[in-house]
Parts: structure tokens; sequence; C-alpha cells
């Protein structure tokens, strides 16, 4: 390697230059077993990790993988916290809380690991308040539902969630798209119009109503993104409506991604951050990666983090093909209270017959000076006993854009047990878009979270996850997750490819 270093390549360069004196290949011979590090521990990492496994099983590949992570625990962005932090009250999800029947990665995982699911905290209480940031309006149950927004629209606006749910469906299937970059996942699932228009944009030629868009789409837009309807792009919005029968995996979602790592074999380095990924030929090939725990050469590398937070160097010529992705903040709270219901006068709803308890907002309330207090407040679930005297205690959630003070908290829900507050970069800000990152960066080097600026789930990032690890295998082994040549059972009754060949 030529080291030629100028003031503004200065510190990558040197690092590099110095790093590959140390390791150069003439030193390290081309590592058999193949050696593989995947970055990041949440639903995209841990699930590379078990796609692997499930390759070298079938393959007979000689492969090792080590899962760098700089949390101390296994789920990233999904992760859970016990009120009171009492071991033998049911936890909630404190990050991603819900997936849908149709996310068969989950379904499949819950079943193989034993697992089960819950109803329990998982933040899908009945809507029944809408704020428009001065008064409780909208529609409760079906009758005033249908007469609030009409039939037709009610209709017209479940046809995208159903082809939207369809569209991911296909990715399940032998048949389904394998993609370098996502545009060409886009384009294979015929996603562009929907990605380059706002939600509002693209309900309203859906011929759903101005009103059912402002109050109804906006609400749950604000309740699953934190952002609205008329600057989110329609698949994210759309993804938000589909979450019908959604469920949570009993004690944690985040048992799946460690069940993962454990079922995948991959060596877990907890408390490690990558700090720098670089590659010792200029076109890639091999890679070193610089850790917090030392350096290690590996024969590819899967980044599983977003990579704009990840804090990771790349080199410029690989790190300036992947856009600026700013995420959301959301600041969500817990709380226990004992109060009977929310605060029916700051939120104007002394004239509703059943005070609401789960409260969602409409754009009407992105309107009010300050923009809305919180993006949804959910009373989610009954602790027995926990309250002062013994007396029961509601659990309720709330996601807002800035973080609520005790003040504010005690004025909305009354007297508070046990409060707990913690800020995510949650997900992408989802705002139309028509380009979007490579997944097949350079020669063995891929990029999961590419989808996020997509569709951001926990289940979408195990199907990214799999279309890597497929890319890396044909890459490196002419191979897939499922021999080559292997038909493929295609009509078994739910196979989900991966896990069924
Ligand atoms: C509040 C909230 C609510 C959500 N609700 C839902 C929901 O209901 N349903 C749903 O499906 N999805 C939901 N999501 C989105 C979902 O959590 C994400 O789409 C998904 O979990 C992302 O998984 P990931 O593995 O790609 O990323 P992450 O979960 O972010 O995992 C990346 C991991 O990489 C680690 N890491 C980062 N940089 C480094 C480094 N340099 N070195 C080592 N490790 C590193 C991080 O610590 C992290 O553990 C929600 C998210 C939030 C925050």
């Amino acid at each position: 390697m030529r080291c030629r270093l100028s003031v503004h390549t200065l510190p990558v360069l040197a690092a590099q230059c110095v790093l590959a004196a140390a390791f150069s290949p003439a030193q390290e011979p081309r590592s058999t077993p193949h050696r593989i590090a995947v970055v990041g521990a949440g639903a995209g990492g841990s699930s590379a990790a078990f796609w692997l496994s499930k390759a070298r099983e079938r393959n007979a590949l000689d492969v090792i993988v080590d899962v760098y992570e700089r949390a101390d625990y296994v789920g990233g962005r999904a992760t859970i916290v016990y009120p009171y932090d009492n071991r033998s009250l049911a936890p909630i999800e404190l990050g991603a809380s819900l997936y849908a029947p149709g996310n068969l990665d989950m379904v499949r995982a819950v079943a193989e690991f034993g697992l089960s699911n819950t109803s329990f905290g998982i933040g899908n209480a009945e809507v029944d308040g809408f704020w428009d940031g001065k008064t409780i309006g909208g529609a409760a149950g079906d009758g005033q539902f249908i007469a609030r927004y009409g039939l037709e629209t009610i209709g017209n606006a479940q046809v995208a969630p159903q082809t939207v749910v369809g569209a991911v469906g296909s990715l399940y299937a032998p048949t389904r798209p394998v993609w370098n970059t996502t545009s060409a996942l886009v384009n294979a699932l015929n996603w562009a119009a929907m990605l380059s228009s706002t939600g509002a944009e693209f309900y309203t030629t859906q011929n759903v109503s101005r009103l059912f868009i402002d109050e109804l789409i906006e609400a749950l837009s604000r309740a699953n993104y934190c952002q609205d309807v008329n600057k989110m792009h329609a698949i994210g919005v759309t993804i938000g409506l589909a979450t019908t029968g959604a469920v949570s995996v009993a004690g944690g979602n985040r048992q799946v991604f460690e069940n993962f790592v454990k079922a995948s074999g991959a060596t877990l380095k907890l408390n490690t951050e990558a700090v720098q990924v670089y590659s010792i030929l200029p076109a890639g090939g091999r890679w070193i990666l610089k850790s917090s725990a030392g350096v290690r050469t590996y024969d590819a590398v899967i980044l599983a983090a977003p990579f704009h937070l990840s804090n990771i160097a790349l080199p410029p010529s690989f790190s300036s093909t992947i856009p600026p992705q700013p995420y959301k903040r959301v600041h969500v709270t817990l709380l226990t209270t004992t109060s009977p219901s929310f605060n029916t006068a700051y939120l104007g709803a002394q004239n509703v017959i059943t005070p609401p308890t789960s409260v969602f907002i409409t754009l009407n309330a992105t309107r009010r000076p300050g923009g809305p207090v919180f993006n949804s407040l959910q009373r989610l679930a009954v602790l027995n006993g926990t309250g002062k005297g013994g007396k029961d205690e509601s659990l309720v959630k709330i996601f807002s854009d800035e973080v609520l003070s005790d003040a504010f908290l005690d004025e909305l829900v009354g007297e508070r047990g046990w409060t707990f507050k913690h800020t995510w970069d949650a997900f992408p800000i989802l705002t139309p878009a028509t380009s979007f990152p490579p997944v097949h960066v350079a020669k063995g080097l891929y990029y999961v979270n590419a989808l996020e600026p997509v569709v951001s789930t926990m289940e979408t990032e195990t199907i990214a996850a799999r279309n890597v690890v497929d890319l890396l295998l044909s890459e490196q082994f002419a191979s897939g997750i499922c021999p080559p040549g292997q038909e493929l059972a295609s009509n078994a009754t739910g196979f989900v490819y991966g896990w069924d060949c």
C-alpha cells in the first residue's frame, strides 16, 4: 500500500497506512475459515448472523462470524424496561413494540424459539380519542366511524395497505427479488411512485377524503413514525396503516434477536464499538475492522446499523455513496398512575362521556404554535397493586418530539408512581425520495440499513439482512442461503425463504 497523505485525507489515510502495515496480506494470508464481521446486533445484525449460519449448515461452508455490538445487550432499537425496575412485573417495550401477522420472520422465529405473543403494553390499544390540539373529537365505535368518514373513503383507504403488504409478502417467496441497490428493490416492488409522494398526496389520488387523511391517517402516522401524513412518503404512511392484529413477544421482542445470535453460533462482542472499516485493496476485497477491542481482518463486513449514527469511518470512496440520512429523534415517556383518566380539561374532553384511554393527534394539532406537545398518549395496561396503598395503576406510554417536563406530566396524568424517560434516534425522517443508499457498497462490504429510508421495521430489517447474506454468498461462494440448484418447496404451506428451502 502506498501512503500519500494530504491535509484533507490525513486522519483516515494515516490510520489506514499504519494498520495496513501491521496487517498486510503478506503477514496474514487469506483466512480459512472465511471470516465475516457483522456490525450491530439489532434486528438486522442478529438476523444476518442467523442467515449466515443457515447457509453454513446447508452448504457446508467454513465460515466464522463475529458480531460487534457497542451496547451491552442484543436487540438495538428493540429493548424493554421493567416498571419500577421490578423484574417480577411484565416488561414494557421501550422501542419497537409491534409486529404484524404477515411478518413471517418474526412469526416463524417466535414459533421456532419457543416464544409466545402478548398484547401487554404494546401500543395498539384502541384509538378512542383524536386530539386536534384543543379538543377531543373524531370517531369512536363503528357507527360513528362510518358516519364521520363514509364507507367509500374507508374502503378506498384499505386498498394500498393490502397491496403493500402483498408486495412485502413476495419477499418470502423463492422467486423473491435479490437487490444490490435499494432502488432495484423499489422498482421490483413498484413502489417508486408512492415513495416520491407524501401520504396525503397519494391517498388523495386514491379518493380518500381529506378529513380521513387529516384525522385517522395522520393519527396513525404520528403514532407509528412520529411524522406527518403531509410530509412523510406514502410507503411509510401505509406501513403504519397495516398493523391490524399486531402483537409483541411476551417478555420482549428482543428475545427473537438474542435467539438469532445464539442459534447462529457467532461470537458476540458486546460493549465493542466498530470504529473503522477499510479495505487492504483499493477496490475492496479483504477488510480490516478496527474496534474498541483491537484490529481484525475479514473477508466480508456487514454493516447492520444506521451508517451515519454508527460513527464508523469508511474509506471516503465508499462512505460518499451512502447519502446523509437524518433520523427522527423521539422521546419516550413511560409512567404509572392511579389516576382514572387523563386530564380531560387539558384535552378539552369534558363533554366526552367516556374519557379517552388512547389519544392520537390530528393534523390540526400540528398546526398549533410550537407544534403538538405529544405524538401519542396511550394507557396500555393495568398493573395490579403497584400504586400507593396497594392501588392498581395504569401503565402509560407517551411519544413526543420534546422531553416532557415533570410539571407537564403532573398536569396531564395527575399522580404518578414510576416514570421513565428515554430518547431514541428512532427511524429515518421519511421524506419523499427518489434515490436510496447502496446495499452492496463494495466487494465484500454490505449495508443492511439501506432499506430503512424506505421502510423501518424489525421485520424488514430481517428481510434486508437475508438479502445481504444472499448477495455475500453469491459473491464469495457462488451460493445462497439455500444451496444453488435446489428446487425450493415454494408451494409448501407457510414457506418462508431462508427458514425453508
Ligand atoms: C420508539 C420506537 C418505536 C418503534 N416501533 C416499532 C414497531 O412497533 N415495530 C417495528 O417493527 N419497528 C419499530 N421501530 C423500528 C425498529 O426498531 C427498527 O426498524 C429496527 O429495530 C432496526 O433494527 P436494526 O438492527 O436495523 O437497527 P438497530 O436496532 O438500531 O441496531 C443497530 C445496532 O448497532 C449497534 N451499533 C451502532 N453503531 C455501532 C458501532 N459502531 N459498533 C458496534 N455496534 C454499533 C447499535 O448499538 C444497535 O444495537 C421502532 C423504533 C423505535 C425507536
